[in-house]
C-alpha cells in the first residue's frame, strides 16, 4: 500500500461521508455518529516464564448511542489503534442494520496466540479482562465482548469468570461477555450463525425477480451455481446450507492449499470429509484443481454467486475485471478492495457488502445477551404448551374430516420449537428485514451500490436515536 492510500479507520470513514451525501442530517449530529466516543489504550505486565512481558491492548467504544456497546477482541500482532478504531465503527453500523440494539466496539491484545501456551494465554485473559473491569469498560450494561481473530468460547469462558470474581453479586453477570461455550450460558446456534445469516441474505437478494432479472439470472436461489473462498467457519457454513437448504450447486471451492472446481456440482459434506482424510481439496473426483500458486483462481471461477469467505482485499483491481459471478457476496470482513467494487458495479454485478451480510454472529450474540438476561433457555416456557396445542388440532382435524395424520407427520406438525428453531428463525426474520430496510433505501434514494445504502440505512436509524433521546434538540 503507498504512503498516500488511506488507512483502514480513514478507508470506513470515506465511506461514511460518501453515504452522508444521501442523507439530510444536521452536520454536529452527523460528526457525533462518526467519531469514536471512548478509547482506551492499554499496557499491562504479565509473567511468561521467568520473564515479565509487557502487553498492548485496546478497547474502543465507538458509539455510547445504545447502550451496551459490542464487539469481538481480537488477538493478533497487526493489532493496532486505528484498526480496532475501525473495527468498532463497522460495528456499529453493523447492529443498526440489523436492529441489535447495542453501539459498536472491538478490543484488540498486540499477541500472537500461537507463541502462547494456553496457561499463559488464560492469564493474558484474565489480567486484560481485569483492566478492562477496574476501569468499567465491561459488563452486561456497558460493553460485551465477544469472540474474533484469534479468540473463542474458552477466551469467553476465561473473560466470564474473570468478570464473576469482581461482580460476584451481580444477577446478570453472563451477559458481559458472548461466544461463551454453550455449557457456560452460551448458546446454541452460535457457531453456524455468521453463514446462516450469508445464506439467508443471498437467498432474500435472489427471491427478488426484478433484481435477477437486471442480472439475466432467474429469480430463486435454487439452482444457482455458487463459488467459495475459504472453507473455515464462515465459508463451510455458507456452503453447507446453501446446499442443504438452498438446493444450490456449490462448482468451486479454494483454500490455501488450491481450488477446485466441477461443473457438475461438488457435494460439500463429501468434500470436508474428503479434505479431513487428505489433508487436501486438491484431486477432490471428479474436480480440476489449481495448485496452491493458482488458488485465487476460485474467485474468477464460472458461477452465479461468489462468495469470499476468507479474507481482505480478495478482490482487488487486477483479478475484478476477470470475475465471472453476478453476484458477489461478502462473506469475509473487506473482501473487496474500493477499485475492484467500482470495477465491478460498472460491469453491473450485484455486491452484497459485509455490513449486511456477515452480521449474522453479532445477531445471535444479541440473541446470547438477551437469554442471559432472561436467566432461561429460549423455549423452555412454550414448547411443551406449543406442542400439546398443535397436537390438538391436529386430533380435531382428523375427527372432523375422518382422516388420520399417521405418526411421523404429527410428531414433525405438532414439535414445539426448541432454542435452535427459535434461533435460527430470529436471524431469519433479521436478515429479510435488514435486506429489505436497505433495498428501500437504496431505491428511494436513487443509490448505486449496497454498501452505500448500508451505510445510510445504518447512520439514518443512529440518528434517529440521537433525536429521540433528545441529545440534539
Ligand atoms: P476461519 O479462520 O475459520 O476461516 C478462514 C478460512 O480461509 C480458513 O480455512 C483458511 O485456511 C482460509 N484461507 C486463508 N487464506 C486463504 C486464501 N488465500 N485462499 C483461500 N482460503 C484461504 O475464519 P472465519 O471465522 O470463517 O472468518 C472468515 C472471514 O469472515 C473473516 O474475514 C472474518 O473477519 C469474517 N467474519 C467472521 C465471522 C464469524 O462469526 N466467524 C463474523 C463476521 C465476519
Amino acid at each position: 500500500m503507498s504512503s498516500s492510500a488511506p488507512n483502514f479507520f480513514q478507508s470506513v470513514q470515506s465511506y461514511f461521508d460518501k453515504a452522508t451525501k444521501f442523507t439530510d442530517i444536521d452536520a454536529g449530529i452527523l460528526q457525533q455518529i462518526k467519531v469514536c466516543n471512548a478509547v482506551y489504550r492499554l499496557n499491562f505486565p504479565v509473567k511468561i516464564g521467568n520473564e515479565v512481558k509487557v502487553i498492548e491492548a485496546y478497547r474502543v467504544q465507538h458509539s455510547h448511542h445504545r447502550l451496551p456497546t459490542k464487539g469481538g477482541i481480537r488477538y493478533s500482532m497487526h493489532v493496532n489503534q486505528d484498526e480496532v478504531m475501525a473495527l468498532a465503527t463497522l460495528m456499529t453500523y453493523k447492529c443498526a442494520i440489523v436492529d441489535v440494539p447495542f453501539g459498536g466496539a472491538k478490543g484488540g491484545v498486540k499477541i500472537n496466540p500461537w507463541d502462547y501456551t494456553e496457561e499463559e494465554l488464560e492469564r493474558i485473559t484474565r489480567r486484560y479482562t481485569s483492566e478492562l473491569v477496574k476501569r468499567n469498560f465491561i459488563g452486561p450494561a456497558i460493553d460485551v465482548p465477544a469472540p474474533d481473530y484469534g479468540t473463542g468460547p474458552r477466551e469467553m469462558a476465561w473473560i466470564y469468570d474473570t468478570y464473576r470474581t469482581f461482580k460476584d453479586n451481580e444477577i446478570d453477570a453472563a451477559g458481559c461477555v458472548t461466544g461463551k461455550p454453550v455449557s457456560q450460558n452460551g448458546i446454541v446456534g452460535r457457531t453456524e450463525a455468521t453463514g446462516r445469516g450469508v445464506y439467508f441474505g443471498i437467498r432474500e437478494a435472489c427471491s427478488v425477480a426484478e433484481d435477477m432479472q437486471k442480472l439475466g439470472l432467474k429469480p430463486g436461489i435454487g439452482g444457482k451455481t455458487m463459488a467459495v473462498q475459504g472453507l473455515g467457519n464462515v465459508g463451510s457454513y455458507t456452503a453447507m446450507i446453501s446446499q442443504d437448504e438452498g438446493d444450490v450447486k456449490i462448482v468451486g471451492i479454494g483454500e490455501v492449499e488450491g481450488a477446485i472446481y466441477k461443473e457438475s456440482g461438488i457435494d460439500i459434506h463429501d468434500l470436508i470429509r474428503f479434505r479431513k482424510e487428505t489433508g487436501s481439496i486438491l484431486n477432490y473426483p471428479g474436480a480440476i484443481s489449481f495448485g496452491k500458486e493458482e488458488r485465487e483462481k476460485v474467485l474468477e471461477f464460472e458461477c452465479d454467486i461468489l462468495v469470499p469467505a476468507a479474507l481482505e482485499n480478495a478482490i482487488h483491481a487486477d483479478n475484478a475485471p476477470r470475475v465471472k459471478a453476478k453476484i458477489i457476496a461478502e462473506a469475509a470482513n473487506g473482501p473487496l478492495t474500493a477499485e475492484a467494487e467500482k470495477i465491478l458495479l460498472e460491469k453491473g454485478k450485484l455486491i452484497l457488502p459485509d455490513l449486511f451480510l456477515n452480521a449474522g454472529g453479532v445477531t445471535v450474540s444479541y440473541f446470547e445477551w438477551l437469554k442471559n438476561l432472561s436467566h432461561t433457555r429460549f423455549g423452555r416456557l412454550e414448547k411443551r404448551f406449543n406442542q400439546r396445542t398443535y397436537d390438538n388440532l391436529i386430533s380435531y382435524i382428523e375427527k372432523t374430516t375422518q382422516k388420520k395424520v399417521d405418526d411421523f407427520e404429527r410428531t414433525l406438525i405438532a414439535r414445539g420449537a426448541d432454542e435452535i428453531d427459535l434461533v435460527r428463525s430470529g436471524l431469519e426474520e433479521t436478515m429479510i428485514n435488514a435486506y429489505h430496510s436497505v433495498r428501500d433505501i437504496k431505491l428511494s434514494k436513487g443509490i448505486n451500490d449496497y454498501r452505500t445504502a448500508s451505510f445510510v440505512c445504518a447512520i439514518e436509524k443512529i440518528a434517529d436515536d440521537y433525536s429521540a433521546l433528545g441529545i440534539f434538540p
